[in-house]
């Protein structure tokens, strides 16, 4: 036998190897058309906002598709595997304020480097397909979007408060305000301001996005809730309570006339009140009004005194506004000196102005019960007004509760002709009469706010929309689509749109009239670009259209998605809300776009996220330039499962590089030998095909086959939906060390050539989706000329997989004593035997009694001895 050359493993030789031959071969990641009668597999990540380097958090999460990808390969799946980039957005502007580079020359630069490491990680993606949103062959689309929108009457335009972020100088959603400061400015406060805004009417659709939670079981139930959460249903009602005096003027007039009687009559002042608990209506004691009430700016007018106190609650709320916490303010009111009716029974009740309604929620105005409502009580209790019981327990003779009582499960007492009624059934009942009576109706709300689009930035898609003087605002006509985004723009911090200050821009004529116009200078909400970029994608060259919809439907929806818990709500309930338009547009007929979704964990160094303020910044360029990109990736699997979060350690990396010397070392020796015709005195490769009949081999055949069939089992399965990645190359792990130990049986020829063969290539197919470079050179060294990802994934087979004995755990009054070994289907009797038998047990029950046993076949066994 030739003597043993010790081989070294150089991921850095064998990577640039691969990564030519990769690049030189465009196929080998392309998806096929439908044609190609194979299983179709969708698979995405997030794409990523291209700051110019990779992180660490962005390995774990392409390295987590990858090997989804490459699995879904080799399992005979068409799969569609791209990556784009999120191109738009405020770091470009940034960049540019501080460097001078043009957001489009910085993106792009950074857009090549980021590609050039995701080539380098291996990362198997169809780069015909890339999208990059900031690219007019891309936005033109969200503009043509917008237009369809616009004449379906889910775009309009309206002021109102918006929250503003003096450091970005724009306009941010609520989704983008975290505890009252800008998502990108943690320190800075969001400020209030009126201006007049694009929005999407989102809230079309919002009891739809919440309907189809329920069908997203593919879906993590937080990501669920949050949405739930986030969409915000409640159900009430609508109450007109009737304003004392019948104007909002100064208060000179008689009592109104009883209620009934006027309410279809218009010169009524009306209070519309929303509440969830309209069975609770006899026990108002009071209505209460938001500040910026219309009714209290009426009162006001003819009050000063009140408008002076009104004033102190305005700015109140805005401090608490500002401060996201309006759920914690500290509740404040004024009488307004006025008094309402409650159109059920006539009950004059007074109107309060308090600093917690607000405007924005329901109708501006509540009725308190502070009988029956937590925050009602609070107020009552402060400022002395009636609390009143109108609702008692359901159970009979159960003790009075304390006020407030607030649950649902009960029944009604001192509300007149409803007494008796339950919760439910006074609801419907009071619903009933209020609609027939024309003083309100049942409703639903939403917490959901419809979607502010417009941004006073440059680095956008701008809004395809014109204002002329004679016609008011006018659409861009399709023809005249893209409204390109002019490059030589000064990027400056004066605040309001950039655009404003280019006259080649804005300066324009009027599709209508042909007379001068101006464009509009808002540009769009970033998160537009990601709302529907998964359907370019399967489509990206097309110039006619935003894809082919007979494409899309081939594809949709994605069969696994993968991103950062962080994207819950912003992208994943816009990207919802865009796919419903979609089918309504007739473009696609998905009513979700993503059956599966996966939310990776963060990857952490030292217990806390990487930042460049803390120094504890892993450059993936370093570990790959260390370790190689296989050691780095498969670390990223391995170091934690796929949901957790992960904390770095580079002595981890070191590890799996080790490891993945000495998978290279085994292989290595057995192909080598068969190359260089040792093969004479070994059988290894000569007779591969034949029949190697493990069952006839030896016991560490046996278990070499057994433990390679487990693996795959596990592995299989991983695939399928557990995705615990970090046990898959724990099994891997295993496996190796088995075949090492038995190197001495391997290398005499003691196990069949066909055996050997059969261990040595499942163990490349099942790295390659996990070490996609070492697979492709081993893969080779075993004399394959076709593609790794092109071999069938290797299949288990489960009585090869069967253990014939297993080691049953004994306990002795709950304490594990010793471990028995019996055959894998043992009966309870047999396993009772054997714990019987077993010299520690007897040591422990000698001259005691054993007065009960518990066996649980193939699993443990229990002996309860006095
Ligand atoms: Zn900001
Ligand atoms: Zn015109």
């Amino acid at each position: 036998m030739a003597e043993e050359k010790e081989l070294r493993y150089d991921p850095a030789a064998i990577e640039t190897k691969w990564q030519e031959r990769w690049a030189a071969d465009p196929k080998l990641y392309a998806a096929e058309p439908a044609s190609c009668g194979k299983p179709k597999y969708y698979v995405l990540e997030m794409l990523p906002y291209p700051s110019g380097q990779l992180h660490m958090g962005h390995v774990r999460n392409y390295s987590i598709g990858d090997a989804l990808a490459r699995h879904m390969w080799m399992r005979g799946y068409n799969v569609l595997h791209p990556m784009g980039w999120d191109a738009f957005g405020l770091p470009a502007e940034n960049a540019a304020l501080k460097n001078n580079t043009p957001p489009r020359e910085w993106t792009l630069a950074n857009i090549a480097a980021m590609k050039r490491q995701m080539q380098r990680l291996g990362l198997g993606y169809d780069w015909a397909t890339e999208v990059t949103t900031c690219l007019p062959d891309y936005y033109r689309w969200n503009q043509w979007f917008f237009l369809r929108m616009y004449e379906k009457g889910l775009v309009y335009r309206k002021k109102s408060k918006v929250n503003w972020c003096p450091e970005c100088a724009t306009v941010l959603a609520n989704e983008q305000v975290v505890d009252g400061c800008c998502w990108r400015h943690e320190t800075t406060l969001v400020e209030q301001r009126d201006l007049e805004q694009w929005f999407l009417r989102i809230t079309a659709y919002a009891q739809e996005l919440l309907d189809g939670l329920d069908k997203l079981e593919g879906w993590p139930e937080k990501v669920r809730t949050m949405q739930r959460n986030w969409i915000g249903r409640s159900q009430g009602t609508e109450v007109d309570f009737f304003l004392e005096g019948g104007t909002a003027g100064p208060s000179t007039a008689p009592l109104a006339e009883n209620a009934s009687g006027s309410a279809q009559d218009d010169s009524v002042m009306r209070i519309r009140v929303f509440t969830t608990r309209v069975d609770t209506i006899f026990g108002a004691t009071s209505v209460q009004l938001a500040p910026e009430h219309p009714l209290v700016k009426a009162f006001c007018s003819a009050d000063p005194e009140l408008k002076a106190k009104v004033g102190g609650l305005i700015e109140e709320q805005k401090k608490a506004r500002e401060a996201g916490n309006v759920g914690a303010i500290e509740k404040h009111g004024v009488p307004a000196g006025r008094f309402a009716i409650n159109p059920y029974n006539g009950e004059r009740v007074p109107v309060w102005v308090a600093n917690y309604i607000l405007m924005d929620y329901g109708t501006g105005a509540i009725m308190s019960v502070p009988g029956h409502d937590e925050r009602d009580f609070e107020f009552a209790t402060k400022y002395g007004i009636e609390i009143r019981r109108v609702i008692a327990p359901a159970e009979h003779g159960a003790e009075e509760p304390v006020l407030p009582f607030t649950s649902e499960d009960g029944v009604l007492v001192n509300s007149g002709e409803y007494n008796g009624l339950s919760c439910d059934e006074a609801q419907r009942k009071l619903q009933e009469i209020a609609a027939k009576k024309g003083f309100g109706e049942a409703t639903v709300t939403f917490r959901l706010k419809d979607w502010g689009v417009s941004r006073q930035r440059y680095w956008g898609t701008p809004i395809p929309m014109i204002h002329c003087e004679r016609d008011g605002l006018v659409p861009v006509p399709d023809e005249q689509l893209p409204v390109v985004l002019p490059e030589q723009v000064a990027i400056t911090q004066q605040g309001g749109s950039p655009l404003g200050r280019v006259p080649e821009f804005v300066n324009t004529t009027c599709p209508k009239c042909g007379g001068p116009a101006r464009r509009e200078t808002d540009t769009m909400d970033t998160f537009v670009d990601s709302s529907w970029y998964f359907y370019r994608y399967t489509d990206a060259k097309n110039a006619g259209a935003p894809f082919a919809p007979a494409t899309a439907q081939y594809w949709f929806p994605i069969d696994q998605y993968i991103g950062g818990v962080e994207h819950a709500i912003l992208h994943l309930i816009y990207s919802r809300f865009w796919t419903k338009v979609m089918r309504d547009l007739g473009l696609i007929v998905n009513d979700e776009p993503a059956r599966r979704l996966f939310t990776q964990g963060m990857v952490i160094k030292d217990g806390a996220k990487m930042s460049k303020s803390k120094g504890n910044v892993v450059s993936p360029d370093d570990m790959v330039a260390r370790y190689g990109a296989d050691a780095t990736r498969m670390y990223a699997l391995f170091a934690a499962p796929p949901d957790r979060d992960l904390d770095w350690q580079e002595d981890g990396v070191a590890g799996v590089s080790r490891f993945l010397g000495r998978v290279y070392r085994l292989v290595m020796k057995y192909a080598v030998m068969a190359k260089e015709g040792t093969a004479d005195s070994h059988p290894f490769r000569k007779e591969r095909g034949k029949d190697g009949a493990p069952s006839a081999g030896s016991a560490t055949e046996q278990r070499l086959v057994r433990k390679l069939h487990q693996t795959i089992a596990k592995i299989t399965q991983d695939f399928e939906g557990r995705w615990h990645f970090n046990t898959c190359v724990a099994a891997i792990m295993e496996l190796v060390n088995d075949l090492q130990a038995a190197d001495a049986e391997l290398a005499s020829g003691e196990i069949p050539a066909a055996v050997v063969d059969e261990l040595l290539r499942s163990l490349v197919l099942l790295l390659a989706p996990f070490a996609p470079y070492l697979a492709a050179e081993l893969w080779e060294e075993l004399g394959e000329q076709g593609s790794v990802l092109r071999a069938p994934w290797p299949v288990g087979d489960p009585n090869l997989a069967k253990e014939d004995e297993l080691e049953i755990p004994v306990q002795i009054n709950g304490k594990l004593v010793t471990v028995v070994r019996v055959a894998a289907d043992a009966d309870a009797k047999s396993i009772e035997a054997a714990a019987r038998s077993d010299e520690k047990v007897q040591a422990r029950t000698t001259g005691k009694t054993v007065v009960k046993v518990i066996v649980v076949p193939g699993r443990a066994a229990n002996l309860v001895v006095k």
